[in-house]
């Protein structure tokens, strides 16, 4: 009997390259799993369950797949069945990865908990009451309640490191530039990037290798300037940190989630790293408004496409063109993505986008710059992922001001196109705690180094409490 809430993706290539398990019979389990908890969990919108001879794979539903539905999480995509796959699909495809089905999210990965998707949420599987995070919150309960061994999902604002954290998963999201958006449903274009969630950050490390590097369909995307490594050093000796000091004070960090970093970064010097502390004042203070202008604004570009005519959901009616396209619109767009095409096409228009718009990429560049200085005296910077542990459903749904607040502490680096690496440094309230790892563009391989010798010494159990057998 394979137990799918402990099995890595390494152990599990592991039991396939020995024959002591068969592609079919592991892809077999994992259905049998998703029968038995995702009626509780609700991390799957279609299960796929693909037979083949490589370690299966979820992936979120923005992520677009030839021949299965790929909704976004939104009524507007329903019915959508996409002819031709994402280059994230495509590259998982051709290392041999079978497709076990396709992942719940926020609608169009807008939110921090699910609670935005048209089909309903999902459940953290440490506690069904409270949310996974998001938007990627259907993968992070995929993988943390045993339906998946790893699985791929998209983060614009914090929506891989968010619930991941919220998890007890390992979550990368990956340098801007480095994973091709080709087919992946555009949210906010200049801040999309897929990437893994997993239970180690050596699955971690071979799935970004799996699905990174450049992309002919995308033009934004650059090769790798060195192969991926696999981490397995213990210690970080000769790493400097930074310990951004508005990162790690900022007004609603729990104290259970504090204490539970602190430890962190004491392990970190006993590890051997040189540990100091850095400002990044003004990317804190202006890292969210900046951000909830342009995100908006690219979505309300992005989302112009979906009139009824071309995808998915269209509206009934009497031949008028118009009313075609708003009553499609209004009917298929839940109230998240309206708020934020209201807000985006406000903030891009002609005689306010110098004041919004304009001045928010000017924000961008402030806070590209202040991170770049932070880089010049140390290697890594630490602080919490989330400002909280997972909280309950329907706790922040009826407030998006307190919802947009779970992304505080992962926007900032966002916007300066920085990677992060999120995984789990402890317990508060028996709940997961996420530490955020972030580094200098393309600092993948030092991060994972880093991630990985915090995570022997660490030694967080990944298995939610309540299912351990
Ligand atoms: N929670 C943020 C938002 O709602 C980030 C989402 C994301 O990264 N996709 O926009």
């Amino acid at each position: 009997m394979i137990d799918t809430l402990r099995l890595t993706a390494e152990q599990a290539a592991g039991l396939l390259e020995s024959g002591e398990l068969s592609g079919d019979e592991l892809a077999g389990t994992y259905v049998e799993a998703i029968g038995e908890r995702d009626p509780e969990l609700h991390a799957y919108l279609h299960v796929v369950g693909e037979p083949g001879n490589g370690v299966p794979i979820a992936l979120k539903d923005n992520i677009t797949t030839r021949g299965v539905p790929t909704t976004a999480g939104s009524r507007i995509l329903e019915g959508y069945v996409p002819v031709f796959d994402s280059t994230v699909a495509t590259r998982v495809k051709e290392a041999g990865l079978p497709l076990i089905g396709k992942t719940n999210l926020d609608e169009f990965a807008m939110g921090s908990s699910t609670e935005n998707s048209a089909y309903g949420p999902s459940r953290n599987p440490w506690d069904p009451e409270r949310v996974p995070g998001g938007s990627s919150g259907g993968t992070a309960a995929a993988v943390a309640g045993g339906l998946a061994p790893w699985g791929l999902g998209s983060d614009t604002g914090g929506s891989i490191k968010q619930p991941a954290s919220l998890c007890g998963l390992v979550g990368l999201r990956p340098t801007y530039g480095t994973v091709s958006r080709y087919g992946i449903v555009a949210f906010a274009s200049s801040l999309d990037q897929v990437g893994p969630i997993t239970k180690t950050v050596r699955d971690c490390a071979r799935l970004y290798a799996t699905i990174a590097g450049r992309d002919a369909c995308d033009s934004t995307t650059v090769e790798l300037p060195e192969a991926v490594a696999v981490p397995d050093a213990e210690d970080l000796k000769g790493i400097r940190i930074g310990i951004p000091k508005e990162l790690n004070e900022a007004e609603g960090i729990e104290p259970g989630v504090s204490a539970a970093v602190a430890k962190a970064i004491e392990l970190a010097e006993s590890l051997g790293a040189e540990v100091g502390e850095c400002r990044l004042p003004r990317s804190v203070d202006y890292g969210l408004a900046c951000y909830y202008l342009v995100a908006p604004a690219e979505a309300s570009s992005n989302l112009a496409r979906y009139d009824g005519v071309r995808y998915g959901f269209r509206a009934a009616g009497d031949g008028d063109l118009t009313a075609l396209y708003s009553r499609t619109r209004w009917e298929g767009f839940g109230p998240e993505p309206r708020r934020r095409i209201l807000i985006g096409t406000y903030a891009l228009s002609a005689g306010y986008y110098d004041a919004f718009y304009g001045q928010a990429q000017k924000v961008r560049t402030v806070i590209a710059q202040e991170h770049a200085a932070a880089f010049e005296d140390y290697d890594l910077l630490l602080s919490p992922t989330s400002p909280t542990v997972a909280f309950k459903v329907g706790d922040k749904a009826e407030n998006p001001l307190a919802m947009y607040l779970s992304d505080l502490l992962t926007i900032p680096s966002n916007m300066a196109g920085l990677p992060g690496l999120s995984i789990p440094c402890g317990l508060s309230e028996g709940l997961p705690v996420g530490l955020q790892i972030l580094g200098p563009q393309f600092s993948e391989n030092l991060m994972f180094r880093a991630g990985h010798a915090l995570e022997q010494a660490i030694a967080f159990d990944f298995v939610p409490e309540r299912l351990r057998a």
